[in-house]
């Protein structure tokens, strides 16, 4: 308790006020995102759909529980009752069903959409032309069930510096590029997802205003 204290305190000195901090929980047994909510942390970030339902049952109900990993379709309806951001819309299919669950529960779900930014093959998300592509194709306006609030990326997993700040500006260039692009499709359009324990520092100098981090906070997995 102590020591997670002491790491959130000093992230908290390195973060300008503006910036989100979502305490990135996957992995974690409940007890110490118990001790996370104590210390006064409320948004948490899980990638797993089965995993943040059991977490969101045993834990306070003002916890904002983030979506940050790939969400398969299918497992949507889960979460929909009281997801409070999902950062990984890497599809329209995935988009329209998000709408879809929100009439359902008569809720508005807060999205971000998820673009490829890095050098490696396996991530997910929408290449900046696609991006463009789906903003423009007029599908997204009669989605009224999902609010767009921002982009979400991931840097290559490397220690090249230079390479990691360059896809970060990337993705920050194309947010504002989009952002001035398409007003009437992204009114609410100000979250911009980007910084993990290893690059949280450059994100946040490149743009950031949500950094998704664990290891920094609970040790290495
Ligand atoms: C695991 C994960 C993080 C946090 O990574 P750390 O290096 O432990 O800070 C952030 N974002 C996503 C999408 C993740 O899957």
């Amino acid at each position: 308790m102590e020591i997670l204290n002491e790491h959130i305190n000093n992230l908290l000195t390195h973060l300008p006020s503006s910036v989100t901090l979502v305490a990135v929980t996957k992995t974690r047994p409940v007890a110490v995102l118990q001790q996370a909510y104590e210390a006064g942390l409320r948004d948490f970030g899980e990638n797993r759909v089965q995993e943040m339902l059991r977490k969101q049952e045993q834990l306070p109900a003002d916890i904002r529980w983030h979506q940050i990993g790939h969400l398969q379709t299918n497992k949507v309806k889960y979460i929909a009752p009281f997801v409070h951001l999902i950062h990984s819309i890497d599809s329209l299919k995935l988009l329209e069903e998000t709408d879809r669950q929100a009439h359902k529960h008569k809720r508005v779900i807060d999205c971000l959409l998820q673009v490829y930014i890095a050098t490696e093959e396996s991530k997910f998300g929408f290449e900046p032309d696609e991006l463009h592509s789906l903003l423009a194709s007029g599908a997204v306006k009669t989605l009224t069930g999902v609010r767009l609030r921002g982009l979400m990326g991931m840097a290559s997993f490397s220690d090249d510096q230079a390479l990691v700040r360059r896809e970060f500006s990337g993705l920050k260039q194309l947010f504002d590029q989009v952002k001035l692009q398409f007003p009437e499709v992204l009114p609410d359009f100000n979250i911009l997802s980007m910084g993990m324990s290893g690059d949280y520092q450059i994100a946040i100098e490149e743009g950031s205003t949500l950094v998704r981090i664990g290891t920094a906070l609970f040790g290495e997995r």
